[in-house]
């Protein structure tokens, strides 16, 4: 099986086919900058000591400082970092903003650590990454399973900042950031509708993965008018075709923890879920859910990723082949980054922006990114996937040092 990382570097060398990019600028795009791989030792509340291994991996800077989140799961790796990284400095090209491409990690199980724990292992990932982090270098953020919490430790343990974004806002976070990865997706969504010929009878949506980017896009949704026909989280689905009452499944995901369960809604898989009918199928979980074992059962229109990596080149090629148009990852989820950067912004001149301020200039940089990946499709007479890339590409190569 091919890691996500392979995937990346798949999409870019696809992309790459099509536009006149200098073959050393290319090769240099293929390779991660720096690699930084650290032991973090915890005490744990039982008083043993447990030992995690963090990572970073800085993929390139020639926009900007490094920029993306920090994740915790239990299935971290390199590759899967790496390839994050990889995606993010792709991201903030296509989104127009002057920052690079980075990811963090730690090999971790939260929902096994108390909060104590997660504290001294957040301060020991910042600790041990002081020499290679820092507001003009690299600006870490929240991923799966990280949060603002997360970001405010961080910022304390470093003393500045602007070392992070994603920050809670009497810590020097931005208005707007929590949603802005939802927001973003909906503003890209919004721009493409009518060229994604996707007429209001045919706006039910399903959303895999219930958390930040998943919960926030199916209110939107809702409260633009689309019936969300089933959503996910790890512990499974629910579906019921008549569209789920969003803000009482927000209550019972609060309350359970979980979605399953919902009165007047059927159980089903995650497997399930991905195979529905419905106008828009949105992945806001995790890589590698789109594959060649299953893209040729999706029935969705058009999918939206919000997750990072979730379709493989493979399953690409055969949603192509099949009419299905996927708006990929580092366009659709790339308001988070951008509403980071105003974060980051902001510290740096010491402002402090309004919501309706960070909210008029996302959906600007939004609409901008979407129109400039259509007409790279249009250009190449392409999927969206390598306009995006396309796009970042030539912009990249615009700022690759010059020998
Ligand atoms: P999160 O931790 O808040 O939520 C993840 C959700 O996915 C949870 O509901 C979890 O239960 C669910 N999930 C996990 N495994 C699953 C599975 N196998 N099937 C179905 N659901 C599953 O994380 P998030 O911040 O919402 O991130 C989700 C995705 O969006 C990731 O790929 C992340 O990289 C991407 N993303 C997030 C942001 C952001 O700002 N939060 C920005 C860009 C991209």
């Amino acid at each position: 099986m091919n890691t996500a990382f392979d995937n990346a570097l798949n999409q870019i060398n696809r992309a790459a086919e099509l536009a006149n990019i200098d073959a050393q600028v290319l090769a240099k795009l293929l390779v991660p900058m720096n690699e930084v791989k650290i032991d973090i030792p915890v005490t744990m509340d039982d008083g043993s000591e447990k030992t995690f291994e963090g990572f970073r991996v800085q993929h390139n800077n020639w926009r900007g400082p490094f920029k993306g989140g920090i994740r915790y799961h239990q299935q971290v790796d390199i590759h899967e970092v790496k390839a994050l990284a990889t995606w993010m400095t792709f991201k903030c090209a296509v989104a127009g903003i002057p920052m690079g491409g980075g990811k963090g990690g730690v090999l971790v199980n939260p929902k096994e650590l108390s909060v104590t724990e997660l504290e001294k292992l957040t301060r020991g990932w910042a600790r041990g990454m002081k020499d290679v982090i820092g507001p003009e270098i690299d600006v870490p953020a929240p991923d799966v399973n990280t949060s603002p919490r997360e970001m405010a430790w961080i910022a304390d343990e470093f003393g500045h900042p602007a070392v992070v974004t994603g920050k809670p806002i009497e810590a020097g976070g931005s208005a707007g950031r929590g949603a802005a990865t939802a927001t973003g997706g909906y503003y890209v969504l919004d721009t493409l509708i009518d060229r994604l010929h996707l007429e209001p009878e045919m706006r039910s949506a399903v959303i895999q993965g219930f958390g930040n980017a998943g919960r926030i896009m199916a209110t939107l949704l809702h409260r633009h008018g689309w019936k969300i026909i089933a959503v996910s989280d790890s512990r499974g689905g629910i579906y019921n075709p008549l569209g789920l009452d969003v803000e009482a499944l927000e209550a019972h995901k609060d309350a359970t923890r979980t979605v399953q369960d919902f009165e007047g809604a059927e159980n089903i898989s995650n497997e399930e879920l991905l195979e529905l009918e419905c106008g828009l199928l949105v992945p806001a979980a995790l890589e590698n859910q789109i594959t060649k074992e299953n893209a040729a059962s999706i029935k969705a229109r058009v999918i939206l990723e919000l997750a990072n990596g979730p379709t493989t080149p493979e399953a690409d090629d055969i949603l192509r082949e099949r009419g299905i148009e996927v708006i990929p990852d580092i366009l659709a989820n790339s308001g988070g980054v951008t509403v980071s950067y105003y974060e980051w912004d902001q510290n740096m001149k010491g402002e402090v922006w309004t919501e309706e301020q960070v909210d008029d200039k996302l959906r600007k940089a939004m609409t901008e990114a979407a129109d400039a990946v259509w007409e790279q499709k249009e250009k190449y007479n392409t999927d969206f996937r390598r306009a995006a890339f396309v796009l970042a590409l030539e912009r990249l190569q615009e700022s690759a040092p010059k020998e």
